[in-house]
């Protein structure tokens, strides 16, 4: 409690170095115990200006969201609880509220009702997940059983996707064992059209929120083709389908509902804490195939929810708590507000900037992210000065931004997800950036 009320006091920025954390952290392993109360009270002295202030309204870097009140005490009391939420049997509550929350989320995320689900540790997992359940489909309906028989002599598989994907993309692809050869990476629409051929296995990678600009690709267009191609079309959205839940957003996601799955997170834009990811999927039988689990010891449940089923952890903690505590919070209304919030935010920012002498817009927020950069007064280095001046920003402690290459040029990146980021803490950020570039600039 004493961090987060000092969030608005403390820099944003961590300010211990990685060497004086270390004196301070890497002591002798003691021999005998120690009292817990002591343990705790170590280790907050020791962490002690280690700790990034990304709960803070004015971090605005890669794109990390805050803790709803709610939704930090729900995942205060799934550690008490200490249930293992694998099995129904092992944590009724926990398999209960995870139903209740996949329900919830795909209604407000506008997907099919009938779309399975699983609770993962975040995006990059859902995208495993998802397509672990893709690889199963497309063999399957090749008359190969890939669970049994793995990838060996299979018929390959086709990998189709926009050339701005996000790298858990290829991890996923990497660890599935598709191989990143067999990925094809496409810049624009004509590409897509002539890439489609029937008879290979394909799956279609979209975008919906891309990491520096926002952009969505346009879904209506493209998932009708891949469907008709027989391609499963996969979305990350890892925080761009919380636009589904904006009256005023929503239609960047036209068509996304007839992908064959979706990946997001809770611990983005819904604001739960870490740990916290979403797969769907709309061929329930595919999911379950690809990560379904029985054994002789466990007891599974015939009438309720086995996580195990759906997830590809085994023991795991009971993170739908935090999600229901999240949804409960804000109510339909509130979760639309925080995605309209987010978005005006992200856009006074941007334009804030980009307004200021030597500054220029690289790419208006599509909902609540945007990239601009810093001009070199010289006119010599302006990937030097962005970087530079990011720098700067960040040592005033005042707010935090990241950088990003984009399109071959550095530039700064603005993310807004946090619940606690306010008009003040806008203004405050655009005084501190005003006060930083009059400062490089004499
Ligand atoms: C954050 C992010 C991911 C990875 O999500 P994790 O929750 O960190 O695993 C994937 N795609 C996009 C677009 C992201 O922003």
């Amino acid at each position: 409690m004493a961090h987060l009320d000092g969030l608005d006091h403390r820099p944003v920025d961590a300010i211990a170095d990685a060497a004086t954390l270390r004196l301070r952290l890497a002591i002798q392993l003691n021999d005998e115990n120690i009292e817990p109360d002591r343990v705790i009270k170590d280790l907050v002295d020791a962490v002690d200006g280690g700790i990034l202030g990304s709960a803070s309204g004015r971090f605005f870097g890669w794109v990390i969201g805050g803790a709803l009140p709610a939704a930090l005490a729900a995942d205060w009391l799934a550690a008490a609880w200490d249930n293992n939420a694998t099995l129904y049997a092992s944590g009724p509550a926990a398999a209960v509220v995870e139903e209740v929350a996949g329900a919830w989320l795909k209604d407000i995320l506008g997907l099919p009702q009938h779309a399975s689900f699983a609770l993962v540790s975040g995006c990059q997992m859902a995208h495993v997940t998802s397509l672990a359940a893709a690889r199963h489909a497309l063999l399957a309906k090749r008359g190969w059983d890939v669970e049994e028989k793995g990838l060996y002599g299979a018929p390959p598989i086709r990998i189709i996707s926009s050339n701005q994907r996000h790298g858990s993309i290829d991890r996923a692809v990497r660890l599935l064992g598709f191989g990143s050869s067999h990925v094809t990476y496409l810049t624009d629409i004509a590409e897509f059209e002539s890439a489609l051929d029937t008879s290979t296995p394909t799956i279609v990678l979209l975008q919906a929120g891309d990491i520096n600009t926002g952009y969505f690709d346009s879904f209506a267009t493209l998932i009708p083709k891949a469907k008709q191609a027989g391609a499963w079309v996969h979305i990350d959205a890892a925080f761009g389908l919380w636009a589904a839940a904006s009256p005023r957003y929503r239609h960047l996601l036209g068509g996304a509902e007839l992908a064959d799955s979706w990946a997001t997170d809770g611990h983005k834009w819904l604001n739960t804490p870490f740990d916290c990811g979403y797969a769907f999927i709309a061929d329930p039988e595919a999911h379950r195939a690809a990560v379904s689990h029985r054994a002789a010891y466990l007891t599974h449940a015939d009438d309720a929810r086995d996580q195990i089923d759906w997830n590809p952890d085994w023991s795991r903690r009971a993170r739908g708590f935090s999600t229901y505590a999240a949804l409960r919070q804000l109510g339909r209304k509130g979760v639309a507000d925080l995605v309209d919030r987010c978005c005006a935010h992200a856009r006074s920012i941007v334009m804030g900037i980009s307004d200021m002498p030597g500054a220029e817009l690289v790419s208006e927020p599509v909902i609540n992210q945007g990239i601009f950069r810093f001009l070199d007064p010289a006119g010599i280095d302006h990937d030097r000065r962005t970087d530079q001046i990011i720098a700067a920003i960040n040592r005033t402690g005042e707010a935090f931004f990241t950088g990003t290459t984009w399109k071959g040029f550095r530039a700064m990146r603005v993310s807004v997800c946090n619940w606690r980021t306010s008009q003040a803490d806008v203004e405050r950020t655009l005084d501190c950036i005003k006060g930083v570039l009059e400062c490089q600039s004499t």
